[in-house]
Formats: structure tokens, sequence, C-alpha cells
């Protein structure tokens, strides 16, 4: 259930209803909007008698809300505008459409510098690069590791773009916190509890893909599990799913988004390049996601992708990327939006 204070509720009431949630055992989150502040109530239910008559009567309250979906704090009843946030100096969930861009993986200096201020030259807010790669093979390149994300702190030195890198394991977020401004779960690790509560106390944004064959109310479940830590700053991020289809990699559900985006206040984007597995695919993808309302996008670029380490086949050369952001703009200015 949420709780809506009235407008003007004053600090002490919020501190009382906050004090009788943990009371009855449960955890207050307080979400606080231009005019009102709402506290999420979230916990086990099992075998607890219905607080919410105690709960409305408390000073400053104006009304205790069931929540109808599995996901609480996620959901769009207890946060109607859709959440916006910081990333460095970029704002995620604005009206600018927030464009991600960089290699698949970090391969050597000379390739991440290349396409860092390429992309960032093209328009792109924050720089991805994997140093941490999921593999489908153990026998394919798994990543530079720690020399990786120093060569993604150099790369945002250099153009001072955040960073945007995938976390595996639990074990590595120090590192990994050190170097990075968003930290990326994969699709593979997309229910992977234990690595999402972990970045669910991390103060860094989280994107959050989808797993390729979750449904769209378990992967806002995945989200529940992030934000039920604190962690408030979480980027939703539709990638493909698995179905009959074999002419692409993955079928980018493009439904996803407006469903998300009725469902949650989280900011949804959309990574067309694993969408679709194919470059020439991408470009489309992206234009149709931003009609569709993604808040950004995610988008693989090589400078020399024939050469690759992983997903070239799938990677935008730099040209074709300035190309795209080109296409875009008036695609954004038709729903109303900027890039
Ligand atoms: C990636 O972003 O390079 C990646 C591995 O993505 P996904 O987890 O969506 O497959
Ligand atoms: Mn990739």
């Amino acid at each position: 259930m949420i709780v809506v204070m009235k407008t003007g509720a004053k600090k002490d009431q919020i501190e009382k209803v906050k004090a009788t949630i943990v009371e009855i055992g449960y955890k207050p989150h307080v979400i606080k909007g231009v005019l009102q502040s709402v506290i999420g109530v979230v916990g086990d239910d099992r075998g607890k008698v219905n607080h919410m008559e105690r709960l409305s009567l408390l000073e400053g309250v104006e009304r205790v809300v069931p929540i109808s979906q599995p996901y609480k704090l996620a959901s769009r009843e207890v946060h109607e505008q859709t959440s916006r946030f910081k990333v460095n100096k970029s704002t995620v969930g604005s009206n600018k459409i927030c464009v991600i861009a960089g290699p698949c993986s970090v391969e050597n200096e000379e390739q991440l510098i290349t396409i860092a201020k390429a992309v960032k030259k093209a328009g792109a807010t924050m720089l991805r690069g994997g140093a941490f790669k999921p593999r489908t093979s153990p026998y394919s390149f798994q990543g530079l590791g720690e020399e990786g994300l120093k060569l993604l702190a150099k790369a945002k030195e250099a153009t001072g773009l955040p960073i945007v890198t995938e976390i595996m394991d639990t074990d590595d977020i120090d590192l990994l916190e050190d170097y990075t401004d968003v930290l990326q779960i994969g699709a593979r690790n997309s229910q992977n509890y234990s690595l999402l509560r972990r970045v669910g106390r991390s103060k860094k944004a989280v994107l959050l893909k989808r797993g390729m064959s979750t449904t769209i109310n378990e992967f806002l479940m995945c989200a529940e599990y992030v934000l039920s830590e604190g962690n408030e700053k979480v980027m939703l991020c539709e990638r493909g799913i698995r179905t009959f289809e074999t002419a692409t990699r993955n079928t980018f559900d493009l439904n996803a988004i407006p469903v998300l985006k009725e469902k949650t206040h989280l900011p949804v984007f959309a990574d067309p390049s694993h969408g679709t597995g194919y470059w020439q695919y991408v470009t489309p993808m992206t234009l149709a996601a931003i009609a569709a309302g993604a808040d950004g996008v995610a988008i693989e670029v090589h400078n020399n992708p024939e050469v690759a380490v992983s997903d070239g086949g799938q990677s935008l050369k730099p040209k074709k990327f300035a190309d795209l952001m080109k296409k875009a703009a008036p695609v954004a200015r038709a729903v109303g939006r900027k890039i």
C-alpha cells in the first residue's frame, strides 16, 4: 500500500508515519513529489493484519491506497511522473532522450578513445563499454577486467561522458564503483536476485536489461529488487527477447516500451543493437523506439567492426551513428522530445 500525505504535510508527521510503518513490520520508502509526499509501505505481508486504517488516522495523512500490482515501488501508482535523476551532468528521464553509445567490449586504448570522441561529437550522452563480458562460450573473449575499467576512466577524462559498464558479480562491486557511473545488469543476470539486491545498495545508477525470456511483469519485479534496497536510480532496458524467429538475433519487443511507460515511472531505454543483432536494422529500430516513447537508447558503435572482439555485426561505424543521430532529431521532435 501507499500512504499519500496531505499537501504541505510537516516533516515530523512524515517521520511519525515512517516510524509506524516500521512498527507494524514494513519498510517505508518516501517519494517526494512537487506538492505531496507519498510513502511506499513494502515488505512481506503474509500473516499480518491490515493496517490501512491505523495509518490513515495518523496526522498529515490524506489517504492510504492499496497497490494492485505485485511490484510496488516500480509502479506508476506510487509515482505518477516519470522518475528523473542525474548521472553526473546528464539527466535521465527528462524530455531530452539520453543516448548511450560505445563498443560492446573495451579492447584497447586507441579503439576506445577513438569511439568515445566520435560518439561524443555526434551527440551521445554516455559512453558504454564492457570490461567484464557475459559470453555464451567460456572460450570467447571475457573482457579486459580492471585494465578495461582504467581505459574507460581515460575515455571519460578525454570526453567528459559518464561511463556505463556491466557488473557480473557481486564481488566486483567495489572495483566497479570506483570507475563507473552506471552499473549495467545484463540480460543473463537480470534475474540474479543477489546481484540485484547488491546494486540496490549502491549509490550508482543502474541500467537493468530485460532477460531474454523475462515477461514484462517479471522484468518489473527485477527492478523492484533494486528499488527495495533503496536505490531509486534505475533505468529499464528492452534488448530483445527469444522467440521462434531466426532472421534476427533476438526479437526486439517494441511493445514493451509503451507497456512499460504505462506501468512504471522508471525511465525506459531501448537497445536495438542486441534487439536486432544486425547493424543495418539498428537505425530503423532506434527511430521506432523513440517514436514509441523511449526515454533513452543504447547503441553499440565500433570504429572497425570487422575485427571487433564481440558484437561487430551489430555495431554501427561512427559515421553511421552520426547519421542516426541526425535522423533521430525530427522523430524525437514529432513526439514532443529532444535528442
Ligand atoms: C551488452 O550490452 O554488451 C550485452 C551483453 O547485452 P545483453 O546483456 O543485453 O545481452
Ligand atoms: Mn554487446
